[in-house]
């Protein structure tokens, strides 16, 4: 059925099936956790959607959280982000980290506080897909993460962007109106950029990190996915 099933009904699966244990799902409000979310208030349950404000998102991105608040009010929202200042981490690492050492900016804005979510998380609900990035080829509908030792669920596993959007449209699920403008994924401010000729049913992680090797943040990564 997990593997069969439509992300709705294993969304709905998770929830109940879960219910007693310390179960959350994470998003960063691109297209895909919003339909995640939509699916996660179909299941009438108060369930626990945790984001991490890196304190460098686009400020469509703050509209769009705005908007999924007073539209889903079954769901509770909360910023995990790092409570490091944009001052501080200049004062203490230097002015544009995330320029010279990428890896060490997500770190401190993604990673650390994701790592202390996890900490007091048994279930993680995700809203990634294996179409993404080759290095979530082999994403599962709900396998073990060995990173933050949790038991991950990925109900879109199955899905391509095109699913997703489809979902989007007909369940008039609000989303980034930057995805309209060609930017397939969003992420922080300094590190995404449009890819040009991109459409909004398409996905590319072309417009993250461009011009350098890196391609995830750290959250999700390898065969730890
Ligand atoms: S995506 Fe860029 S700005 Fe955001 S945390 Fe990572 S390196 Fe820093």
């Amino acid at each position: 059925m997990l593997e069969n099933g439509s992300p709705p009904e294993i969304t709905a699966w998770a929830v109940r099936r879960f219910a007693c244990w310390r179960l959350l799902a994470t998003t960063q409000f691109g297209m895909e956790g919003c339909a995640l979310i939509d699916m996660l208030a179909h299941t009438g349950s108060q369930v626990e959607v945790v984001y991490l404000d890196t304190q460098f998102f686009f400020a469509e991105t703050y509209a769009l959280r705005d908007r999924l608040v007073e539209r889903y009010p079954s769901i509770t929202f909360r910023n995990e982000g790092s409570p490091l200042s944009v001052a501080d981490q200049a004062a203490t690492y230097g002015d544009e980290l995330w320029r010279r050492d990428p890896d060490a900016c997500c770190e401190l804005r993604k990673v650390a506080p994701m790592r202390r979510v996890m900490e007091r998380t048994d279930v993680w609900i995700t809203g990634l897909r294996r179409g993404q990035s080759a290095a979530r080829g082999e994403l599962q509908a709900v396998q073990w993460d060995w990173r933050f030792d949790v038991l991950k669920i990925n109900p879109l596993a199955r899905w391509s962007r095109s699913d997703v959007w489809r979902y989007v449209q007909e369940r008039e699920v609000p989303f980034n109106p930057l995805h309209e403008r060609e930017y397939p994924s969003i992420g922080c401010v300094h590190c995404t950029k449009p890819v040009p000729g991109s459409s909004i049913g398409e996905y590319s992680r072309e417009g993250r990190w461009a011009e350098t090797e890196k391609t995830e943040c750290g959250l999700h990564l390898g065969e730890n996915i």
